[in-house]
């Protein structure tokens, strides 16, 4: 039985074009799940918690990136109120006491596992992110291209580095 080159070819197309898609498609939901809230949520809390030691210490804010990587390394926790479990996207977290470790490490690093590593293990690392690189930012993601401002909000700008 011989099948119609037309349909062979009709055929092969509808599969590599489905076969493209759905890889676009999974590609793309993995990178929302796996990377994109993960800087996300690291930057927000940096926030919150750059927000909770500047009051704890009494410093200006933003506090400098040892106080707060410090705090953060400690696995010490703050307690979520309505807004800033809201803020994290965290829903049905507010009023449990939440520890902010990892939060200085963005997964795009590539260093990541080494540098998880070495916190796991209270070593000294490198944070992922370019602390209060300018007067309006508070931290910034050089390898998701993320900024979280001084007032929290975030902020995407280009110039992604590999
Ligand atoms: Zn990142």
């Amino acid at each position: 039985m011989r099948v119609p080159v037309a349909i062979t070819i009709g055929v092969c197309l509808f599969l590599v074009t489905f076969g493209f898609k759905t890889g676009q498609h999974l590609f793309g939901w993995w990178r929302s799940t796996h990377i994109e809230p993960y800087c996300e949520y690291n930057l927000k809390a940096l926030w919150i918690v750059s927000r909770k030691c500047s009051v704890k210490y009494r410093v200006q804010f933003p506090p400098p990136l040892k106080l707060v990587q410090d705090f953060v390394d400690s696995g010490e926790t703050i307690l979520l109120t309505s807004r800033t479990s809201g803020y994290l996207g965290l829903v049905g977290r507010e009023g449990m006491q939440t520890d902010f470790r990892g939060s200085l490490i963005c997964a795009r690093d590539p260093n990541y596992s080494l540098k998880i590593a070495k916190m796991s293990q209270n070593l000294p690392y490198e944070p992922s992110y370019l602390w209060h690189p300018d007067a309006r930012t508070l931290a910034y993601c050089p390898y998701c291209g993320l900024a979280v401002l001084l007032d929290g909000k975030l902020e995407r700008r280009g110039a992604m580095k590999p």
